[in-house]
């Protein structure tokens, strides 16, 4: 087993404790504190406590990590550090994908650009080429992960194409064949014509196209087989498939074709008879209610064919140009052979009409090229019996989805699922470990590479030249990663992991390929131990400022290493933090990330000025709630141990963007704002006792941040040796605030609210009336909970607002009435004197000064727009605006006026 228990750290922490500098600087800090995490061992498992396993998602090796990178990682690493500092033994288990079709397409790419063809330099040189690129790659992306602060187990790193990885997919593999569940035959497969491969499904994208429904007439023929006049018209999008037509199929209920059925038609290319059949599949609604059956090139004629026992005619080779079959359309291209099709048809008078349509075509993601459905030798996974415990296990709750909604999306997928092409006719990838016999026909499914045929020991074996789909490796990756298929001691205690976190568009390549490889190859363990993951968390897309899809074509891609050097790496992770819910998409900007950025300086100033306040010999022991007298310190106490339980409870739930917003609130709103501030008057007036407050809700604050923020929460922490608790040795293994329910204190809260409220009050007055900011003002606060919560701490007010001397009264008559500004608040009333606030004098004679020249322009208006000739002259739209600078004009001279009332 490789978990060990926490050894001491080998040197202290790069940047230590003392002095912080004045301005935070992420450049400066974040790697050196990353080198020291890892090299002391905290990202392995402590090997005690619960366990808890993240299973990364393995990047593709194509190169880049982009955003939503950052996004997984930040998620996958917030939830790995918070259970970590929870005390449960950690693994967040990282790998990489080989990205087969995609791979293999960049390193055809490099080599036709060296004038090089692929398929000339055989496998071995080819491969050979493919590992130099993979492992330049492997090392970028591991970079990369770093920088964004990813806590993975570095240590364990797997690749697929690794030899552990690579005996999980071979025991699956003979696994399934020999439990019947994999099948070789020849059926219709998407088929690439320009990769020159099958694909499955879901790597194939319907993108809009303008095409055509060509009618077309297929004479009818008499019973006794001669030509009548009758046609039968059948609508097509792709007539270049004409030549491989084998029928005409008709719904037996439809009244206009009933007599055709049993009788033949001919194929209008090539005047051949076809049968005509009924069958429930062809639609009668719409159209003309006559398909074409070509089970060589269309999926659903293929499955009429089968039910009907017709022949396959195949017209294509395997880059899409025309064969033998197709008689003199042989050698064309098919799309050229569409149009030549056409002009044919025409010249004969079979073809009815050409109707535009327009309708979405099959593209390779890969390659770009419309998919052709082909037919071919492949090798296929019977899905149905994997995806039935795969179901069961959503439907009765042992792997939940979060946001819920995403499990109608993967039952209603599942329910409809069809086998699996698994093979792909490319180099990269795992080899598909079967063996074919050149002397007997025997096929050979084996764990280990066979040297002679079992049946006839000849070694005359050749190894079938296909590779495996990519997902069929990564479907095994929960129990693959921790040493599947041997019994290793992380399997047994790892494995079912708890968290899979992804992106929601791959639930059908990924997350439901995992939930039945792994149900598959881990049944012995029982319903509860075989699943792979107890939820599945799906987080949105991080998108551009306008919302699209952020790519390099449109050149909005923000690049992550970039924004980490401009704004550090924790600003780039609380910004995307707190814009992600589940299954939400974001948005992006600079105007986020700067954002996200002025809270980490916020964080560093606020506690490097908490901290400068405290001096050699204070006694920093936090006294019992019923020691703590002060009201301020009552509430922020209160407040951190409220914060830390929703914390918690957010984080179990995934909120994790709910989550820091409300710490990062907390800090800046509550703790830095007003009660720094409250504390800093009272420790300048000699009350020492705030401190221990201080640096107890600060090192609070900073457990609760680290999970997104861990960088400089753990530079501030080092810096607090000394003053804060020391009960770990890096705050990355320090224990996570829970929150103290003995603490919570209502009255303070509601006391401390009263008290905000009075202050913003008189603050707004100031803003309000212009008064300099360094002027003291007398002031009255009358009655109402702001009365006694200010009874209690005067002074503090007294700063907080600059108002001075302070009159706290019971009623309302024992404030001055007249030449007074009031707000009345809900928790009582403010009363200011306006002789305090600013020079009477002064005030009315300026007022008066400005209520004059806004008269004149009112007046000016006024006599513009009675004028007939302006008006019947001047443009409608600059009379109206003439008419709104009038109205502007008279509300200002209104508000003047009543201005000068209020002065007297
Ligand atoms: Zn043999």
């Amino acid at each position: 087993m490789t978990t060990t228990q926490l050894a001491p750290p080998s040197r202290p922490a790069p940047t230590g404790r003392g002095e912080m500098a004045t301005a935070y600087d992420a450049s400066v800090v974040e790697e050196a504190l990353y080198a020291w995490w890892e090299e002391c061992g905290f990202f392995k498992p402590s090997g005690v406590g619960e366990p808890f396993t993240i299973i990364m998602p393995p990047p593709n090796l194509t190169g880049e990590l982009h955003l939503g990178h950052g996004l997984v990682v930040t998620i996958e690493d917030m939830l790995v550090r918070w259970h970590r500092m929870l005390g449960h033994d950690t693994l967040w288990q990282p790998g990489v994908d080989h990205a087969a079709l995609a791979v293999n397409a960049i390193v055809e790419r490099q080599l036709r650009g060296e004038g090089i063809d692929p398929k000339s330099i055989g496998r071995e040189a080819f491969l050979e080429r493919v590992w130099a690129f993979v492992n330049n790659s492997r090392d970028h992306i591991g970079r990369q992960h770093r920088r964004l602060g990813a806590s993975a187990d570095w240590s364990r790193e797997l690749f697929t194409m690794d030899p552990g990885p690579q005996a999980a997919v071979r025991e699956t593999f003979c696994r399934l064949y020999e439990d019947g569940l994999i099948y070789r035959g020849e059926y219709i497969v998407n088929w690439d014509p320009l990769g020159q491969t099958a694909l499955s499904d879901l790597e194939v994208e319907h993108i809009e196209v303008d095409g055509a429904f060509w009618h077309v007439r297929y004479p009818v023929l008499d019973a006794a087989g001669a030509r009548t006049d009758e046609y039968l018209v059948v609508a097509t999008t792709r007539p270049e498939t004409i030549p491989a037509d084998v029928a005409v199929a008709i719904n037996p209920e439809d009244p206009r074709h009933a007599h055709l059925v049993g009788r033949s038609v001919l194929v209008p290319t090539d005047l051949r008879p076809v049968p005509v059949i009924a069958d429930s599949a062809v639609s009668i609604e719409g159209g003309s209610g006559a398909l074409k059956v070509t089970p060589g090139h269309d999926p659903v004629d293929f499955e009429i064919g089968q039910r009907h026992g017709l022949p396959i005619i195949s017209i294509m080779h395997p880059d899409a140009t025309l064969n033998e079959a197709a008689g003199t359309y042989a050698g064309l291209d098919r799309f050229e052979a569409r149009k030549r099709v056409v002009a044919d048809l025409e010249a004969v008078g079979l073809l009815e009409k050409t109707v535009p349509y327009r309708h979405a075509i099959g593209h390779s993601s890969r390659s770009g090229a419309v998919v052709e459905p082909l037919i071919s030798m492949q090798w296929y996974v019977k899905i149905e019996p994997l995806a039935t415990p795969a179901i069961e296990a959503v439907r009765d709750g042992r792997i939940q989805f979060v946001p819920r909604h995403f499990e109608r999306t993967y039952l209603h997928w599942m329910e409809n699922i069809r086998d699996w092409c698994i093979s792909r006719q490319i180099w990269w990838g795992h080899r598909i470990p079967a063996w074919y016999c050149d002397a007997c026909g025997e096929v050979i499914v084996a764990r280990e590479d066979p040297r002679r045929c079992p049946s006839c020991a000849s070694e005359q074996l050749r190894q079938d030249e296909d590779t495996l789909d990519t997902w069929f490796s990564s479907g095994l990756w929960p129990h693959s990663t921790l040493g599947w298929p041997e019994e290793t001691p992380e399997l047994a205690r790892y494995y079912p992991t708890q968290v899979m976190e992804t992106a929601y568009d791959i639930i059908f390549f990924w997350v439901a390929r995992m939930i039945m490889m792994s149900m598959y190859n881990m049944r012995d363990r029982g319903p509860q131990g075989s699943i792979p993951f107890e939820t599945v968390y799906l987080h949105g897309l991080v998108r551009a400022e306008d919302g699209s899809k952020m790519s390099k074509s449109k050149g909005n891609v923000i690049d992550p290493l970039e924004t980490i050097a401009k704004y550090g790496t924790d600003a780039l992770r609380y910004t995307l933090i707190s814009g992600s819910s589940p299954g939400n998409d974001q948005r992006l900007s600079e105007q986020r990330l700067e954002a996200g950025r002025n809270f980490a300086n916020k964080l560093w100033n606020a506690s490097r000025f908490a901290l400068s306040l405290v001096e050699a010999g204070d006694d920093l022991t936090l006294p019992a709630s019923s020691d703590v007298t002060s009201v301020e310190d009552r509430w922020i106490l209160s407040r951190v141990e409220r914060i830390a339980t929703n914390a918690n409870e957010l984080l179990g739930k995934f909120e994790l963007g709910e989550a820091m917003r409300q710490v990062r609130d907390f800090f800046w709103d509550e703790f830095a704002d007003w009660y720094i501030e409250l504390a800093k008057v009272r420790i300048r007036a000699g009350d020492r006792t705030p401190l221990p407050v201080l640096v107890h809700v600060l090192d609070t604050t900073l457990r609760l941040l680290h999970p997104c923020m861990p960088f400089i929460t753990e530079e501030i922490w080092q810096r607090m040796a000394g003053v804060r608790p020391a009960d770990a040795p890096g705050l990355i293994v320090a224990a996570y605030p829970s929150g103290d329910a003995a603490r919570l204190d209502d009255e303070a809260e509601r006391t401390m609210l009263a008290l905000q409220e009075f202050v913003r009050a008189v603050r707004n007055i100031r803003a309000e009336k212009r008064v300099d900011a360094g002027r003291w003002v007398e002031g009255y606060i009358v009655g109402g909970e702001a009365a006694s919560a200010a009874r209690g701490a005067q002074s503090a007010i007294e700063q907080l607002a600059r108002v001075r001397p302070l009159h706290i009264v019971d009623m309302p008559a024992e404030a001055p009435s007249e030449q007074v500004v009031t707000t009345v608040l809900d928790v009582g009333q403010v009363t200011l004197p306006m002789a305090g606030l600013f020079d009477l004098d002064g005030e009315r004679k300026r007022l008066r000064q400005q209520i004059e020249e806004a008269s004149k322009e009112v007046g000016r208006l006024e006599a513009k727009l009675a004028n007939e000739q302006f008006r019947s002259r001047a443009p409608a739209n600059v009379v109206a605006t003439e008419e709104e600078r009038l109205a502007t004009a008279r509300g200002r001279l209104a508000g003047l006026e009543q201005s000068l009332a209020e002065v007297g």
